[in-house]
């Protein structure tokens, strides 16, 4: 791709380089952020075009391989600096990231301009950037079906009137359930989704790490669990891969309802259970597409019983 046809599914966000640093080992300025982790997921179900910025340090030819999986990257402009860097440090409870460092770098000069043929994608995923360059691209779409935000403490603490601005002009947000609380300042997930919901998402997606995720809307609720695996190496982008193999699934099927809504969950369970088995976006660059099937069924058996009957 890269040559101007119209794209299903747009996504803006970072492309970083990241430090890891987990009881299993480190890393350090490998390939990460929210955009990247991404489209690295969605990439196995539609064409995908990336809107981010990288700084000249960047080497873009690492990610030239999502090019043959229908990524166009002519939306990835090259700023004046360095590339936008997290350094985030796990303990043994691998749900909980802590930031030792971010570096804005080139997002500080970022206004996000989205090429015109990415315009009209039916399908919008705002991941985790700046609250302000979330509104700059909503403003730029033309018609969109569905439009999905994800956040996190970072933008929660420092421009909370902008992020919940941006929440209005939303149908559905996927953020982890400490974001979840922190932003409805309420401790009880369903208590607190509701009041996100009053200011106009229909949807929110609670992640909740090892323990899968929560959805709900003004009518449902509906509980996907996490593949319980034996090796978990880095749970970095987890979270946006989840929203990559989610989005990437609804952009393909086309149609938003509760059953597909539903059954993008479980994919997107299914692509985030790959992530955490190595660093960076390794896993899931040499994935096989065989793999996804084989793993969806044995996730599906993990939840799946005999009726019970009642006497
Ligand atoms: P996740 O683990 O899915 O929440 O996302 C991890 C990715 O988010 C990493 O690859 C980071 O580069 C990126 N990231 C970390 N902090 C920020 C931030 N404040 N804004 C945007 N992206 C970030």
């Amino acid at each position: 791709m890269g040559n101007g046809n119209v794209i299903k599914l747009l996504v803006v966000g970072t492309v970083a380089y990241d430090t890891i640093e987990t009881p299993f080992g480190k890393v350090e300025n490998v390939l990460g952020g929210s955009a990247l982790h991404f489209t690295n997921a969605a990439s196995f179900f539609t064409d995908v075009g990336i809107v981010a910025t990288v700084g000249r340090d960047f080497k873009l030819s690492a990610i030239d391989f999502l090019k043959d999986r229908n990524v166009d990257l002519s939306g990835i402009t090259v700023g004046e600096g360095k590339t936008f860097s997290w350094s985030g440090r796990y303990g043994y409870d691998l749900n909980q990231a802590i930031t030792l460092k971010t570096e804005l770098n080139v997002i500080e000069e970022f206004k996000p301009i989205v090429p015109g043929h990415f315009r009209n994608a039916a399908f919008v995923f705002l991941a985790n950037i700046d609250p302000q360059l979330q509104i700059h691209a909503i403003n730029q779409v033309t018609t969109p079906t569905l439009i999905v935000l994800d956040t996190m403490n970072f933008w929660i603490e420092h421009k909370y009137d902008l992020l919940m601005e941006a929440i209005e002009k939303i149908h559905m947000l996927i953020i982890n359930e400490a974001e979840l609380r922190e932003i409805s300042k309420e401790h009880n997930l369903v208590r607190g989704a509701h009041k996100i919901m009053a200011h106009g998402p229909s949807w929110i997606i609670a992640k909740r790490g090892e323990y899968g995720v929560l959805m709900m809307s003004e009518k449902e609720v509906f509980l996907a669990p996490a593949f319980p695996l034996e090796d978990v190496f880095d749970p970095t982008g987890a979270g946006d891969t989840f929203a990559g193999g989610f989005m990437g699934y609804l952009a393909n099927v086309g149609e938003v309802s509760s059953e597909t809504i539903k059954q993008a969950v479980v994919m997107g369970s299914v692509m985030a259970s790959f992530n955490v088995e190595d660093f960076s976006i390794n896993r899931l660059k040499h994935l096989k597409y065989e793999e996804i099937k084989e793993r969806y069924t044995a996730f599906k058996r993990c939840y799946e019983f005999k009726d019970i009957e009642f006497g």
